[in-house]
């Protein structure tokens, strides 16, 4: 098993398929873009395997595809199908814009858990947000996911002066349809020109549905063990929202996640700013599993060390981390 000193069993790993994407999220993306790693430096489909084999035979039973965008890798039906013959639990973050191409992948791999990125129901501020127009086709995706029978639950970044009038917008999707929202606050990440001024935390989200829909029908529901959002849902509506507020109640005594980046590092928390280099040990031959060990076990507390929220909101602490198109989120 791989567990940190606090005792965290770590069975859950989030892997970086590309560090491109199709889309610019300005919350994600830096707006002068990022360096991509040499093509030599990345993980190969038969690296991929190999290191996720040995995490698996330490005890990670989960796996969550994400990037860049997962599917855009040109291989990443051949990777899906591949790790669904490992004994895990596979599910992808992906922004949606190529899903239709993948049903009949997902449905071989028993991939059934999607989240999909929108942070917007309006056309023209997806373009703002994401410098790119395929609003009509992550729409259109989602609705098809779910009339697949898929477990879809929406990515939204809650950012005061774009979204945040949408919020109920969102919660109204979930009265007929089986989704989740699952709104994130605003994190700081390298180059992302963090401002809290324009975060949403979980606090405000509470106070405003209870406003709008009336407390006694704001129903708290019940949370997945190692869930990273607090979830709820209004009386009689078929589904659900979560918030997750890494920002303003971070949720680090739980963790049960460690990362692989594109180019073969591990990063225990989003927020670390050390990283181990797994891939060239595995080129070498080298034995990975005690490297994981070690690396997890000096996994900080808290938000990669930065335990307060003075420490986090620094610009100086947050830019020496990775951009989040480069960890994979
Ligand atoms: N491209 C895929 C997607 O957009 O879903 C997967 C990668 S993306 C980095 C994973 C998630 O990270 C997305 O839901 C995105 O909204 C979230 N994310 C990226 N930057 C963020 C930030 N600064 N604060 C909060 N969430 C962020
Ligand atoms: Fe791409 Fe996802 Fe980042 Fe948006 S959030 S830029 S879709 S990786």
């Amino acid at each position: 098993m791989i567990v940190d000193k606090y005792n965290r069993i770590h069975n859950y790993l989030r892997i970086s398929l590309t560090e491109r994407c199709n889309l610019r999220c300005f919350y994600c993306m830096p707006e002068e873009g990022i360096e991509l790693a040499p093509k030599s430096n990345l993980m190969t489909y038969e690296e991929i395997m190999g290191i996720t084999r040995q995490f698996v035979e330490l005890g990670v039973n989960k796996i969550r595809l994400t990037g860049g965008e997962p599917l855009v890798r040109k291989d990443a039906k051949y990777i899906i199908n591949q790790l669904s013959s490992l004994p895990v639990e596979l599910a992808l973050t992906t922004n949606g814009i190529i899903a239709d191409r993948f049903i009949d992948t997902f449905k071989l791999a028993k991939l059934n858990n999607i989240n999909i990125s929108l942070d917007t129901l309006d056309r023209d501020k997806f373009a703002i947000v994401t410098k790119r127009d395929y609003f009509d086709k992550v729409l259109s995706n989602i609705y098809l996911l779910l009339s697949e029978g898929f477990n879809v639950k929406i990515n939204a970044v809650l950012i005061k002066e774009i979204n945040l009038e949408e919020l109920t917008d969102f919660i109204d999707l979930t009265k007929d349809l089986p989704l989740t929202i699952q709104f994130i606050e605003f994190m700081p990440f390298g180059g992302n020109k963090w401002d809290w001024d324009k975060g949403i935390s979980r606090k405000t989200i509470l106070n405003l549905v209870s406003e709008y829909y009336g407390s006694k029908n704001l129903i708290k529901i019940d949370d997945a063990p190692n869930d990273t959002a607090i979830n709820y849902k209004i009386r009689n509506y078929l589904g659900s929202f979560g918030i997750i507020s890494t920002v303003t109640n971070p949720f680090c005594s739980t963790c049960n996640r460690i990362r692989l980046t594109a180019n073969g590092h591990i990063k225990n928390c989003l927020f670390s700013t050390e990283e181990t280099d797994l891939l060239t040990p595995y080129r070498n031959g080298e034995d990975i599993k005690s490297i994981i060990l070690k690396n997890v076990s000096s996994k900080y507390a808290e938000r990669g060390g930065w335990n307060s929220f003075e420490e986090l909101a620094n610009p100086v602490n947050h830019n020496q981390n990775r951009s989040m198109i480069l960890i994979g989120g």
